[in-house]
């Protein structure tokens, strides 16, 4: 088997997850966004586990407040972030991750650097800065660090650079004002696969 792959984009477009509604701040979606992103950014993939997590990681308005007021709190308007990715995107538009496979659109190579494989990667990279010097040597430096810590067979250490944060919020005891559109959604939050045993020592 060869390491995981750290900087692989998703095959198939988002599907929403879960639907909480009604918290009057957009903050307050910070841990269904978390799980409903893998605890991941949605644009560079950086995880919460490579870093302090508290102030790395932002809720980005996939339509900008500037334009579109009424989605503040629509959670389906909501990503989860880093903070370097949503200060790129600022207010502008980039392909939506709910209708386009981003791993139809970028491929990141073994040196850490990023190739469009279309037009949405295009915009991706240019629009989010993906190809910046210091973000290809940022990947590099992942992507190495994850191939040692799998050939050292050291499964700890392997969990600490890929594993889920430990602590995984626990959906089900939220209460969110109007309630849950997606309930059936909780069966699968990673709370509950872990309560279930279902968990694999790295994210997928
Ligand atoms: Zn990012």
């Amino acid at each position: 088997m060869s390491a995981p792959d750290p900087f692989s984009y998703p095959a198939k477009p988002h599907g929403r997850r879960h639907g909480p509604r009604g918290y009057r701040s957009y903050e307050s979606y910070r841990d269904w966004l978390r799980d409903e992103f893998a605890f991941r950014c949605i644009y560079c993939l950086r995880r919460e586990r490579w870093g302090q997590v508290k102030g790395e990681f932002d809720i980005d308005h996939f339509e900008p407040q500037v334009r579109r007021g009424d989605l503040i709190t629509e959670y389906d308007n909501l990503l989860y972030c880093c903070h370097t990715c949503n200060l790129a995107k600022g207010s502008r538009t980039v392909p939506d991750p709910h209708h386009h496979a981003y791993g139809n659109c970028l491929k990141v190579r073994e040196d850490g650097g990023i190739e469009a494989l279309n037009e949405q990667g295009e915009i991706l990279i240019g629009e989010l800065d993906l190809d910046a010097p210091t973000k290809v040597h940022w990947r590099r430096l992942w992507i190495r660090t994850v191939r040692v810590a799998w050939q050292s067979g050291d499964r700890a250490h392997l969990e600490s650079v890929l594993g889920l944060p430990e602590d995984l919020p626990d959906l089900a005891r939220q209460r969110p004002p109007d309630g849950n559109s997606r309930p059936e959604g909780l069966r699968d939050s990673w709370c509950v696969k872990q309560q279930r045993g279902e968990l694999t020592d790295w994210l997928e």
